[in-house]
């Protein structure tokens, strides 16, 4: 069977509880959802995780969380365990996103510890890998998404590997300012993390590009070979845009 295409979207630090019951009614309102040819998936903050999970419980939306702890439980104030995001009916969790990398320390190693904690919990991991504005650069690009790709999933059985789905998300696309990959460069580097971690995980995996994805770009980069699916920030933390961009690379991916 083939594998869906993946769309969906991180809030960041965004929204309140009640903006949050808001986006979800939307999306439960759209009765087409459910039959595009899509993977959709939704990562709000931890504050508002179990509520999105239980309003999206009877969509095939799913829900995540942005981060979580390597170890089980214990003394670690202020963390949150990869079981108590599994404990709030959360099926997903993002891992190495660039800004945990770059503002709190977050290693490949670490990367890797929480890898492991969020398998054993049940959860899929999507681990975000991307090179520096100061990588970019076909080749060196191509270094250092296969290192933070490899590192990710060292350790672990083929059978655990294969379950980990990987973002491609250039530092220098993402955010205020970003710039977006243009499709062939994104498609070239995804082609080079799947060859990358082939031996790892015994089969070809899956890996969304991020960074700046827009109503403008969707359908060129869904329509790339390698890119499985399209992590996106700023442009769905509406859920009109969301939709717009689920119809719109609903229309293009299907058959791809
Ligand atoms: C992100 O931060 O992961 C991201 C993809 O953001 P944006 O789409 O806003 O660039």
């Amino acid at each position: 069977m083939a594998r869906p295409f993946w769309l969906g979207t991180g809030w960041k630090m965004n929204k309140t509880r009640s903006e949050a019951a808001a986006y979800c009614a939307t999306l439960e309102a759209a009765s087409d959802l459910a039959v595009l040819p899509l993977q959709l998936f939704v990562l709000p903050p931890f504050t508002a995780l179990a509520e999105v999970a239980a309003a999206l419980a009877d969509t095939p939306i799913m829900v995540g969380a942005q981060n979580c702890h390597w170890a089980e439980a214990g003394a670690w104030t202020g963390e949150i365990s990869a079981g108590q995001v599994a404990d709030c009916g959360a099926t997903l969790v993002e891992l190495g996103h660039s800004e945990r990398r770059a503002h709190f320390g977050e290693t490949d190693a670490l990367i890797n510890a929480k890898v492991k904690a969020a398998l054993s919990a049940g959860l899929t991991p999507l681990v975000c890998v991307g090179e520096t504005a100061e990588e970019r650069d076909l080749d060196a690009a191509a270094v250092t998404v296969a290192r933070q790709a490899r590192m990710a999933l060292s350790g672990l059985v083929p059978a655990d590997a294969a379950r980990v789905l990987l973002a491609y998300e250039p530092v220098w696309a993402i955010g205020d300012g970003g710039e977006p990959a243009t499709p062939a460069y994104a498609n070239a580097i995804q082609g080079s993390i799947k060859n990358a971690v082939l031996d790892l995980a015994g089969q070809s995996p899956t890996v969304l590009y991020g960074g700046s994805v827009n109503p403008g770009n969707a359908e060129a980069l869904a329509l790339e070979p390698e890119i499985d699916g399209l992590f996106v920030g700023r442009a769905a933390w509406q859920p009109a845009g969301l939709l717009a961009l689920a119809r719109q690379v609903a229309a293009v991916v299907e058959g791809k």
